[in-house]
């Protein structure tokens, strides 16, 4: 395991020699994959040409996996930790994970073997042969029919109104050169969705098609809400169409209002001794333009929301420590063995 660079480096096209590939794994409560999924990531690549570095975060798992984490880097001096001082989410994991990620080329995968690491060898394949993204693309998936279908429609959704092409059916299992990392951390939004941003830098970026796997042990941790957070934080991040849409909204209903205030005027004049009617018609009208108003203050208040929080300008992420095997006192001594963590 301690072999960095495997021999057959004579297959690696000459401009890609002598690099570093990082892996950028988010653990969240994931104690029971840890070591399967270090296992699998280490038997797959095991003959890549290539150093190696596994960057695992610890995204405030409130069970063994940091303790697990930990015993995979005193195991294997490619692995590091980032131990976050609480859970701060996937999407702000991944991105520590990247801040901290020395390779010239940055996968990012989930840690449960959904994203299959034999896929990961694909994209480095794309990334050899020049590309500077290389996203797994879910050709299948084998999530509950509902999950399959609101992720679907939303992402036609998101096609249709993002300011930017992101590609549908793809979620943060990808490759990215040294590049466009550097790019990428560049964007310290709060609200993230990264695979909006890496599809918003641009660059060469091609699609791996790849059927996604069940997961295996433990469950989800995107139940509905933080799905639907995930999905706001897409659309409000890429698109102002939300409030485009209030706009338009806005000039037909005033034109209805005008057409409405004209008939009744002209009912009472023509009509004077009509008695009182269209109770309902009022009501409902009451009730709808009310109900409507305050969709659209939502709408409105979920992008000031946002701008709250950028004014705010608040760390990602706090790290409570960076864990090496070889910052342990006794480096060989046995797994687990309590080490010295670098603390930032
Ligand atoms: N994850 C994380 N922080 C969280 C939630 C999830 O780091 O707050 C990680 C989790 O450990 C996994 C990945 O993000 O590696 C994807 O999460 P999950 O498998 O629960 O999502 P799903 O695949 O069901 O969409
Ligand atoms: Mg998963």
């Amino acid at each position: 395991m301690s072999e960095l660079v495997a021999p057959g480096a004579s297959e690696v096209p000459v401009g890609r020699r002598g690099e570093r590939i990082s892996f950028v794994l988010p653990f969240y409560n994931e104690g029971v994959n840890v070591d399967n999924v270090h296992t699998v990531l280490n038997e797959v690549t095991a003959g890549l040409p290539y150093a190696l570095e596994f960057v695992f975060v610890n995204d405030g798992s409130a069970d063994d996996t940091l303790l697990r984490l930990k015993k995979a880097a005193d195991a294997d001096p490619r692995v590091v930790v980032i131990n976050f001082s609480r859970n701060f989410g996937h999407q702000r994991a991944i991105t520590a994970g990247m801040d901290h990620a020395s390779g010239d080329a940055v996968v990012i995968m989930d840690s449960d073997l959904q994203d299959p690491p034999r896929v990961a060898l694909e994209l480095i394949a794309a990334w050899e042969q020049g590309a500077d993204v290389a996203y797994a693309q879910r050709r299948t998936r084998k999530d509950a029919f509902v999950k399959k279908v609101t992720a679907d429609a939303y992402y036609r959704l998101l096609e249709s109104i993002g300011d930017i092409k992101i590609p549908r059916n793809t979620g943060d299992f990808r490759l990215m050169d040294r590049k466009v990392v550097d790019e990428v951390k560049k964007f310290r939004e709060h609200d993230r969705y990264m695979r909006g941003i890496v599809s918003s830098v641009g660059y060469h970026q091609v699609a791996v098609p790849f059927d996604r796997d069940e997961r295996v042990h433990g469950e989800t941790h995107y139940t509905w809400r933080r799905m639907f957070k995930l999905a706001a934080d897409g659309i409000l991040g890429f698109s102002t169409f939300p409030l485009t849409i209030i706009s338009r909204i806005g000039a037909v209903m005033g034109l209805g209002a005008l057409v409405a205030i004209l008939w009744v005027l002209a009912g009472r004049l023509l009509n004077p001794e009509s008695v009182v009617q269209g109770w309902t018609f009022t009501i409902i009208t009451l009730l709808f333009v009310g109900g409507l108003q305050i969709v659209m203050l939502g709408i409105l208040g979920s992008y000031i929301g946002r701008i709250y929080r950028e004014v705010q300008n608040r760390p990602l992420y706090s790290v409570e420590d960076l864990y090496r095997g070889s910052d342990a006192p006794h480096p060989g001594g046995p797994p687990g063995a309590p080490g010295a963590s670098g603390r930032l």
